[in-house]
């Protein structure tokens, strides 16, 4: 029997009963991720430090001792997050040497429920992009089709789990990080709330914005690891007491309530008539089961984007700024003036400018331009100000459309995955590929992306439900819903598994 074809809730009653160890699992999953080394989806792995967990958990188990509820299950881990003197390089040059000296909470959380930590996986620098292309350690490539992007940022985490690479992973998700790259890949992927699970150790991107969520096969699974994750932190001033509920004991109770919400704008132009089509059929199999079904407007949506693209890169020249090779990070070792004028620049200025012009990749530089310009003096109000303005806009939309109905459907991403270079050439293409994500960030609010079909060539299609603010518990009851009724979360890529089967869990 093949170990790694399951889920982490499967793994874990083989632990349980004993019919498998950890240390077993985990090799299964190394020699796996071996034999599917091309797909670039980890940027360090460390078999033996793997190894040396599952053992650990192994010998506890024997000796009778209480684990954690996730013991000896591997968790693949987007390379944003801090885990103590671990390579953490966000997939950026500007870090590749960084080992940061502490572990972020989430990483605290994953070791005491007794998850293995599974490798650091590939993602766009700093998390900025949606395919993987903008990452300094080469592209990771889409398990269902190899010549196609995987999505972004956290697209080394979705793919992971879509290859079968680890039953889960973490990402975060800035504007549609974390869903976008799970549509793509026809897995599940979970944005909680704002302030649901703490942002300590998450190196920042846009920090009004930022939210680490789980990636998974199963509802069942992303359940399990959103109940490990959440909670208040002290470290994190962001993070909010609130009761956690028991997300995975109340999967299975469908909602009391189940008025759906068609949000009338993410059906326009741009959307691709194969995700469409399934979207529509999605909304067939809730009216089935007894759901209700109303359209309504976000009006503002459609300032989404624009208004993102000034309060991200604005907060990201912010947090970037730290990176003047100083203290840590990438360090040019030729900072000798080369242009006119820079003679009169002082050598320590010169040495940030060259250290910065060489450990940052485009993208990340016309964010921090494009953020630098619209916080600076004289344009704060015509741009930024303006932009949080409509992000006050948004939120009033989703306020008015939760007053009607529980949840919000529609498409996670426009398009399925997409082919390598189709969009790096055109930011505003990329920008869009986030549509229908981005307006939740901007809110606050907590969305999930559930595989819902597969175009005729075989991509996977994604569909969105958003909640309001700490309402994890009815989302995920309410895509248990549809999980219940179909089996698209049971498909796995041909190009890895030879075959186009489903498997059980
Ligand atoms: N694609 C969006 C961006 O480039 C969102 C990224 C994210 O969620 N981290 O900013």
């Amino acid at each position: 029997m093949d170990l790694t074809r399951t889920t982490a809730t499967g793994l874990l009653a083989q632990l349980k009963a004993g019919s498998v160890t950890s240390e077993e699992v985990v090799s299964g999953y190394l020699g796996r991720a071996k034999e599917l080394e091309r797909l670039n989806v980890f940027v360090h792995l460390d078999p033996e430090k793997i190894l040396d967990q599952a053992r650990a958990i192994d010998t506890k188990r024997k000796a009778g001792a209480p684990l954690g509820p996730l013991a000896g299950v591997p968790v693949a881990i987007k390379d944003v997050l801090c885990v103590e003197n671990e390579l953490t390089t966000c997939g950026s040059k500007m870090l590749a040497k960084f080992k940061p000296p502490y572990d972020a909470t989430v990483i605290t959380k994953l070791r005491d429920a007794g998850a293995i930590l599974f490798g650091k996986t590939n993602m766009d620098e700093f998390a900025m992009g949606s395919s993987t292309e903008n990452s300094a350690y080469g592209p990771t490539r889409n398990p269902w089709d190899e010549e196609r992007i995987p999505g972004g940022s956290s697209g080394g985490s979705a793919a992971a789990v879509a290859a079968d690479l680890a039953p889960l992973s973490l990402g975060s998700d800035t504007g549609g990080s974390i869903r976008q790259p799970a549509a793509v890949c026809g897995i599940v992927g979970l944005k909680p709330t704002y302030g649901r699970v703490s942002r300590y150790g998450l190196i920042a991107f846009a920090s009004s914005l930022d939210q680490i969520g789980p990636f998974t096969h199963d509802l069942a699974d992303a359940a399990l690891l959103l109940q490990v994750i959440s909670g208040r932190d002290p470290r994190d001033a962001t993070s909010v007491d609130q009761p956690i509920p028991d997300y995975v004991g109340t999967l299975d109770t469908p909602p009391k309530s189940l008025r759906i919400g068609l949000v009338r704008e993410f059906f326009g132009e741009g959307l691709d008539p194969e995700v469409e089509t399934s979207i529509r059929e999605a909304i067939r199999v809730y009216e089935q089961a007894g759901a209700t079904i109303k359209e309504v407007s976000l009006p503002h949506s459609k300032y989404g984007v624009p208004a993102y693209y000034l309060v991200a890169p604005a907060e990201c020249s912010s947090n970037l700024a730290r990176y003047d090779s100083t203290i840590y990070g990438h360090r040019a070792e030729d900072f000798k003036p080369k242009y006119p004028g820079e003679d009169k620049i002082h050598p320590l200025i010169l040495m940030m400018m060259a250290s910065r012009a060489e450990g940052f990749g485009a993208e990340v530089k016309r964010r921090i331009m494009l953020g630098t310009f619209a916080l600076s003096a004289g344009y704060a109000d015509q741009y930024y100000n303006q932009a949080l303005k409509v992000r006050r806009l948004i939120r009033n939309d989703f306020d008015a459309a939760f007053n009607e109905v529980d949840v919000l459907i529609g498409p996670t991403s426009p398009t399925p995955a997409f082919k390598f270079g189709e969009r790096t050439a055109d930011p505003l293409a990329m920008y869009l590929s986030d549509i229908y994500t981005i307006t939740a960030n901007l809110a606050g609010i907590p969305g999930l992306s559930i595989p819902c079909g597969l175009t005729k060539g075989g991509l996977p299609i994604g569909l969105q439900i958003l909640a309001p603010a700490f309402a994890e518990e009815n989302l995920l009851r309410t895509a248990r819903v549809f999980e219940r009724a179909t089996d698209w979360h049971l498909r796995r890529p041909n190009s890895v598994d030879g075959t186009h089967g489903t498997h059980g869990s």
